[in-house]
């Protein structure tokens, strides 16, 4: 069997274009990986997500979406695609769980992964002080401290957006010089929020039961280990986007992000589309990644039809 679209990943951008795909009777096959749903399930409330004025958890707002795409014919299957052949039609998909799988049309919606530290007490602590994002979990620390972990220009500008929340945000960077550009720097270091701990590497998150202690780092100056009080720890040291089944058959930026030509979700595969984190390093929001996955709907809908056309006019 054929199917006319695949889509691979099951965050806010894929979900959306099963949406819109099944609801244009495009009947998808949705490929979810063993840890459906994608970022937002490590998350909690989800508050900054339109037309929930009172919040939403982020595996219920996921679980929703899921919901209203089975509703109108999605069909989810589990697996993790291994390998992906697009060098002829149909395109073919090797996918662990389910075998070998053929589609007219792909969808790549694999998101990217944020990088963790890796310390004792970091996984424990996820969504209980330890986040990666603070867009959607600053508002949980008014008036509290907070520790975010990175050199480069996303921790400076998580850093600064943090300020507007926490009474004071210390910034912990494994090294003397930062990695972000001089510009983000001049913004960090212009805030008296904004507390340094430069040469530190942090080597264990340390809780309560009541919630985050603070982060147990090593001075690598003098080699001493210091416990630096915080009530949450934002981990700011990159994300990594989830390419790397695509064996170079796709066209990816210097980082691996998938290139899609502006303004579309094409990528340089006719009738491969990308959407969500997986395509955008900039933005990273659910909503943008929701908006991102519609794209890619109406883009693929669009290819196929065009197929169609093309088909029954030889
Ligand atoms: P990044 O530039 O790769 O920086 C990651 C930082 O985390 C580095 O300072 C790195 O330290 C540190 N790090 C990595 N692994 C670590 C570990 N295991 N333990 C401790 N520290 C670790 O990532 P990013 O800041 O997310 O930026 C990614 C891209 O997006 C960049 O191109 C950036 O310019 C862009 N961006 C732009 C903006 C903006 O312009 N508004 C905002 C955000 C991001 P080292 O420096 O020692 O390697």
């Amino acid at each position: 069997m054929t199917y006319k679209t695949i889509i691979i990943g099951t965050g806010p951008a894929g979900l959306t274009s099963a949406i819109y795909l099944a609801r244009a009777n495009m009947e998808p096959l949705v490929i979810e990986g063993w840890q459906p749903g994608g970022q937002l399930t490590t998350t909690t409330e989800v508050e900054n997500f339109p037309g929930f004025p009172e919040g939403i958890l982020g595996s219920e707002l996921m679980s929703n979406m899921r919901k209203q795409a089975q509703k109108f014919g999605a069909t989810f299957k589990t697996g993790s695609v291994k390998s992906v052949d697009f060098s002829k039609r149909p395109y073919t998909l090797e996918v662990e769980g389910l075998g070998r799988l053929q589609a007219d049309s792909v969808i790549i919606s694999t998101g990217a992964s944020a990088k963790y530290l890796n310390i004792p007490g970091e996984q424990d602590n996820i969504g209980r002080g330890v986040s990666t994002c603070a867009t959607c979990d600053g508002f949980f620390f008014r008036g509290k401290k907070i520790i975010v972990v990175g050199g480069g220009d996303s921790a400076m500008e998580e850093a600064v957006f943090l300020t507007r929340f926490a009474s004071e945000v210390r910034l912990v960077h494994r090294r003397e010089e930062l990695r972000a550009s001089k510009i983000m720097q001049d913004r960090a270091r212009a805030n008296d929020k904004i507390v340094w701990s430069l040469n530190r590497t942090p080597v264990e998150v340390v809780a309560t039961g009541m919630g985050l202690q603070g982060l147990k780092v090593i001075n690598n100056e003098s080699g001493e280990e210091e416990l630096l009080e915080t009530d949450g720890l934002f981990v700011t040291i990159g994300h990594t986007p989830n390419t790397g089944f695509l064996g170079g058959q796709i066209q990816l930026d210097e980082q691996g992000y998938i290139i899609v030509k502006p303004g579309t979700s094409e990528t340089n595969i006719p009738g491969v589309f990308a959407c969500g984190d997986v395509q955008d390093r900039q933005y990273r929001q659910a909503i943008t990644a929701a908006g991102s996955g519609c794209m890619a709907a109406l883009d693929c809908e669009r290819y196929l039809e065009a197929q169609e056309h093309a088909a029954a006019t030889v």
